[in-house]
């Protein structure tokens, strides 16, 4: 049976008006768009996924239009990706408020900024622009921020994490039907509409397209993030990425951008080893048939520089932290359920100087330009990385086969 079972609700349609306009009101600088919503033309109402309880279908339902407060931005949502984060909260591995709107990896178009929102943000996203989101949103202002650490905001995490909302503590979200609020996994991307900090979000050059982009703000950010900070990665640098996935398969591509000599490739399935050869890949290990340790030592003569985990399993967990050459690096990206348990050789870490660090995203102001500008300048081919494009009433069926391994790179719901 499938997991995720194809609901008759996903199939409904609401009667939103057409709305063509790219400007919808004037800037919220002036109090226009706090006084005047809704009535310059713009939809009432939007849809979006709700995740009600683990092992229950996803359902679209309808939703009052999200506002935007000070500092943040509505979005017009064109794609969103298909993370393995949003399965785990599906599967109840980790735990998150619920009904929530799950989708954190998106691109769309600015709206509308919130009132009294600084000049320098209207500035720097205006409306009609086109903009990706990093799945971490910065509040900017938190200990965490402030030390230039933005991808540990603890606002990030007391409020979104931890209780589903934005800063103030409320959601964005109203259900049409009886104005209930529905909780955020980040910006609650897999919507035709999201309010996201501004802080959070980076310009989107025109000549990169909407849907294939949409992976920069989580896959390609935590590789980025994974290879530039938790690694301090060096041109000549050996790597291994054990779980070629969305995230992994980034990984490679980042890898090779960095200049690694040899990349190395671990998964279980073929399918994705092929894929990984396409993206930098310079060897490929096949888990179920290959001792993995041995092989990486085999290839690389000591273990690689920096190994890398994106699976998030206690075995894959201890095969990272073994293939590292002495005083090399196992970066751990890959989340696992909450009480999943990681071992490692106490005295060949410390006599071997093995570093076990962790790395969850990326600094968003600081790295998602650049992220971006690896996309633009074909440094980091987005093309190769998405695997798969679906329609938004297909997201359930897009998770289904996430949840299967059927999924090679990415897949990317596309929102129009
Ligand atoms: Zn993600
Ligand atoms: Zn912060």
């Amino acid at each position: 049976m499938a997991f995720f079972v194809a609901s008759r609700s996903l199939l409904r349609r609401s009667s939103r008006p057409y709305f063509s306009s790219r400007r919808w009101f004037s800037s919220g600088v002036d109090g226009i768009a706090a006084a005047g919503y809704n009535v310059a033309g713009g939809p009432s109402f939007m849809r979006g996924t709700v995740f009600w309880e683990p092992n229950r279908p996803l359902t679209i339902e309808e939703f009052h239009m999200p506002r935007p407060k000070s500092g943040e931005i509505l979005i017009k949502t064109k794609a969103c990706g298909v993370c393995h984060s949003d399965l785990h909260v599906l599967k109840g591995e980790l735990p998150f408020s619920s009904p929530c709107v799950i989708g954190h990896e998106i691109t769309g178009e600015v709206v509308e900024h919130g009132a009294h929102t600084d000049n320098g943000i209207i500035k720097r996203f205006p409306i009609g622009s086109h903009v990706v989101g990093a799945f971490i949103m910065p509040c900017g202002n938190c200990f965490q921020c402030v030390k230039g650490q933005e991808d540990l905001c603890d606002a990030f995490f007391a409020y979104n994490r931890a209780k589903g909302t934005l800063y103030d503590g409320e959601t964005r979200l109203y259900l049409r039907s009886n104005g209930k609020p529905v909780y955020m996994y980040s910006m609650g991307g897999m919507a035709e509409y999201c309010v996201v900090p501004a802080n959070g979000l980076a310009l989107l050059p025109n000549s990169l397209p909407y849907t294939e982009s949409a992976i920069l703000g989580c896959a390609v950010f935590t590789a980025y993030g994974a290879m530039r900070h938790a690694a301090d990665m060096r041109a000549g640098d050996s790597v291994a990425v054990i779980g070629v996935g969305g995230v992994g398969s980034s990984c490679l591509q980042i890898a090779k951008a960095f200049g690694a000599s040899e990349i190395i490739a671990v998964d279980v399935q073929d399918d994705k080893l092929q894929n990984a050869k396409m993206l930098g890949a310079t060897h490929t290990i096949n888990g179920l048939k290959e001792d993995v340790v041995g092989k990486i030592k085999e290839i690389t003569g000591r273990g690689v520089d920096v190994a890398v985990e994106a699976l998030g399993k206690p075995l894959t967990f201890m095969q990272c932290a073994k293939s590292v050459r002495d005083g090399g690096k196992a970066v751990m990206i890959g989340l696992a359920s909450t009480n999943a348990i990681g071992e490692v050789d106490i005295t060949h870490l410390v006599r071997r100087q093995i570093k076990i660090i962790g790395s969850y995203g990326a600094r968003a102001r600081q790295d998602l330009p650049q992220v971006v500008k690896l996309a633009e300048t074909g440094i980091f081919n987005l093309q190769n990385a998405v695997t798969r494009k679906c329609k938004f009433e297909e997201a359930n069926n897009a998770f289904d086969d996430l949840n299967h391994g059927k999924i090679v790179g990415r897949a990317v719901v596309e929102i129009m």
